[in-house]
């Protein structure tokens, strides 16, 4: 039973995949708070996944969202615009490289690698932002993206993805700012590794899984549940002063040397 009450409030979820999508975990966390939740899914091999799963919320609109479309994504805020006519949260919960990005050499990362990994996992949030922020100015709202340390130390094979993660931290900051006037709260939560579907493509994940659990604060892994709590909290008036933060959920990970 959540103590935090969002009811009133909606939420765009961008990243469901299955059940294992931190975006999941968020959703449930968000809407056992009792939020109005909206999701998209990535081509339509993905659509009956998200249908099936968001059934437990029967009028949350469901709706395809490439972000490598302009026009996909100014469908999904048209929508929300019809349907709720404001919006008071954005959680991006995507990232993508090729496979063959994240196994050895970064050297060799090509143009076209570079340029896909960028594009979803980083540049999203600022086009999805902006479309959002359209939706948010009324009564203000807040963003949250998802991260890696990655983005800041080194991971043999997470490669371009570090890259990735770097620029959408970034993002985050300049964001916050730009959207702080407006009232609106840009956030990252910088997760543990957790075994996911686009986890598990990359090279050694499992080494990376099993070295966090040894060398943690906390000595274990974190739980989805984790991820989603910690949304919940950002997103709600208990983080009203936090904004262009980067928020650990990692079991301590993060604070290690060695
Ligand atoms: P996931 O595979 O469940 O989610 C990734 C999502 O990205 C999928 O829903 C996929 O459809 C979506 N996506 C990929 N390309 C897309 C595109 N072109 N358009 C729209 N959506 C697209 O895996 P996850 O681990 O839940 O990943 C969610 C986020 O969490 C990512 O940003 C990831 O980098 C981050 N993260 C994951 C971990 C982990 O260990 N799992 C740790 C830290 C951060």
């Amino acid at each position: 039973m959540r103590t935090i009450d969002m009811s009133g409030k909606t939420a765009l979820v961008l990243g469901v995949a299955n059940q294992r999508s931190l975006a999941w975990a968020i959703s449930e966390s968000l809407g056992e708070a009792g939020c109005r939740l909206a999701f998209t899914y990535q081509g339509e091999r993905l659509q009956e996944n998200v249908t099936r799963l968001a059934a437990k919320y029967p009028d949350a609109p469901i709706m395809a969202c490439d972000v490598t479309s302009d026009e996909q994504m100014d469908g999904v805020f048209q929508r929300l615009d019809r349907e709720w006519g404001r919006l008071d949260f954005m959680v991006h919960s995507i990232a993508f490289a090729r496979r063959a990005d994240l196994e050895g050499e970064f050297r060799k990362t090509s143009r076209d690698g570079w340029h896909t990994a960028l594009d979803i996992s980083a540049y999203s949030l600022v086009a999805l932002s902006h479309r959002a922020a359209k939706l948010m100015e009324k009564t203000g709202g807040s963003i949250l993206a998802m991260s890696f340390v990655a983005s800041q130390r080194v991971f043999p094979n997470y490669n371009v993805m570090g890259s990735a993660k770097a620029a959408l931290e970034h993002a985050v900051r300049q964001l916050a700012w730009e959207l702080g006037p407006r009232g609106i709260r840009v956030n990252c939560i910088s997760a543990g590794p957790v075994s996911t579907l686009s986890a598990r493509g990359i090279s050694g994940f499992t080494g990376m899984y099993t070295h966090a659990r040894k060398h943690s604060p906390l000595q274990r892994n974190i739980e989805p549940r984790e991820v989603g709590d910690t949304a919940l909290f950002l997103c709600s008036d208990l983080g009203s002063g936090i904004t262009g933060t980067i928020i650990y959920v990692d079991a301590g990970y993060h604070v290690m040397g060695m």
